[in-house]
């Protein structure tokens, strides 16, 4: 039986979660195609012929793109098994269901579907009830040979002027964490899994073979298992000197484990992603994130101290933001001199609420939800100032118009707070380090990460 393997989007990066999985299935007997939307057209041949349709649901993006396209897969091909799988498809299980999915797997997905598939060689009926597995699983090399040459998808900035070829792989999926508005709670409830390292290696190693110059470390945190992290880059680095790598790794796990922030650095890593989402306490505390502003300030320095550069993402809109809260957060930015470090969309992004998120357990939601949106895969929400919700809409409209013009991120953010101040009622004011040139460069991706984002006019076009 053929397997066909597709992914959507999977921000900027050649997909981990097509290439697992397709190895494993490989591996069982089956003949699979691995097709990844955000690069190539659909491959109508490959849909036509295949039995086992997997359609890889990692987030929001991901989810809406992959509903929109399920109607042509089922013109093509009426009889396939849909298994929708990743994050999203437990969640949404209910909904995918409605509109012609036939299984739904989330958390460690590869042995289910290995499962799914030896069942419908054998003629038996796979089940329809959602399953979400955090069960240990054997791990194989992944099999890239189908996918897009990395040199298609996102590139580093280095900060130089120069960039790089990146690849991209998981150390550990899930986390031990429970922040309410994280996807992954509702799925690995707080649990985490780790890759063996030399799987790990073995997938960085034909990545490299085939031009990335760069690896970018996709798990959730990567100080969950800080052992293994650090094992997996020594050896990287010690295989690979030349290779650098970004990873992600929340603010508490920062001053937690700060000595190891010198390993990093010594093993070439470049920029670390951290989530910050708010500068303002109580929305911390509703986030239950772990970590106070006055952290997110300790982090700054003691990575810079490391000679490390820290990436901030932000939900800076949320049903609890005011008005002096998002002028204090632009002004915390600034003061910890990291305008050049915010990518501009992660000043515009608005909390999202996905089904069965922790968020709706908390009684401070309950006043601003405004039912669920089928459509949209998540709650409807208004902030109760409706001049924080025109704020937000004038930020993301500076944030989009600054991307077509190309503005820098200083422009865009002084842009931004000349709107935050007009919203407050204050006088403009010229802070010293919207003039700054920026001190050191600052490497980026040449694809902002988010992954909430309503799918563009181009996405759709490409399905
Ligand atoms: S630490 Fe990060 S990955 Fe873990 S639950 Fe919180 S937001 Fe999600």
């Amino acid at each position: 039986m053929h397997v066909l393997l597709l992914s959507t989007y999977d921000l900027g990066h050649q997909p981990f979660s097509l290439a697992s999985p397709a190895a494993k299935l490989r591996s069982a007997g089956a003949g699979v195609t691995c097709n990844d939307l955000a690069i190539d057209a659909l491959d109508e041949e490959a849909v036509k012929k295949a039995g086992l349709i997997g359609l890889y649901l990692p987030m929001h993006t991901a989810t809406r793109l992959s509903v929109a396209l399920l109607p042509r897969l089922k013109n093509l091909n009426s009889k396939a098994h849909i298994v929708f799988y990743g994050l999203y498809a437990p969640l949404n299980a209910d909904y995918l269901k409605s509109i012609g999915g036939d299984s739904f797997i989330g958390g460690e997905f590869e042995d289910g579907l290995i499962d799914i598939y030896h069942k419908l060689v054998t003629g038996e009926k796979p089940s329809a009830i959602p399953l979400i597995s955090t069960a240990k699983q054997e791990f194989i090399r992944p099999w890239r040979e189908d996918l897009p040459s990395l040199d298609r998808y996102a590139h580093l900035y280095v900060g130089d002027g120069s960039t790089k070829i990146v690849g991209y792989t998981e150390a550990s999926r899930g986390c031990k964490h429970t922040c309410c508005h994280c996807p992954i709670v509702p799925v690995y409830q707080g649990r985490f899994r780790i890759l063996p390292v030399d799987i790990v290696l073995a997938d960085i190693r034909q990545q490299i073979a085939n031009g990335a110059e760069h690896i970018s470390f996709g798990d959730p945190d990567f100080f969950n298992g800080p052992r293994h992290a650090i094992s997996v880059v020594e050896n990287l680095h010690e295989e690979f000197p030349d290779i650098t790598y970004d990873v992600t790794i929340k603010i508490e796990h920062l001053l937690k484990h700060q000595e190891l922030l010198p390993k990093l650095k010594a093993s070439g890593c470049l920029f670390i992603t951290t989530a910050v989402e708010s500068t303002e306490e109580e929305i911390l505390r509703l986030l239950d994130k772990g970590h106070s502003q006055a952290d997110f300030k300790r982090a700054t320095e003691i990575t810079r101290a490391a000679g490390l550069t820290l990436a901030p993402t932000f939900v800076p809109f949320t049903p609890w933001t005011t008005k002096e809260g998002f002028l204090q957060l632009l002004e915390t930015i600034a003061g910890l001199d990291l305008i050049e470090n915010v990518a501009p969309i992660q000043l515009a992004i608005r909390l999202l609420i996905p089904n069965q998120s922790a968020l709706l357990d908390l009684t401070e939601i309950q006043p601003h939800l405004d039912g669920y949106d089928e459509e949209a895969l998540s709650y409807r929400w208004r902030n109760s100032d409706e001049t924080v919700e025109e704020l937000c809409a004038g930020v993301q409209e500076i944030v989009e118009a600054s991307a077509e013009n190309n503005h820098s991120r200083r422009e865009t953010f002084a842009a931004i707070y000349a709107a935050a101040l007009t919203a407050c009622d204050r006088p403009s004011n010229d802070l010293p380090s919207l003039k700054s040139a920026p001190g050191v460069a600052i490497p980026s991706m040449s694809e902002p990460w988010f992954c909430c984002a309503e799918p563009t006019a181009e996405q759709l076009a490409r399905l």
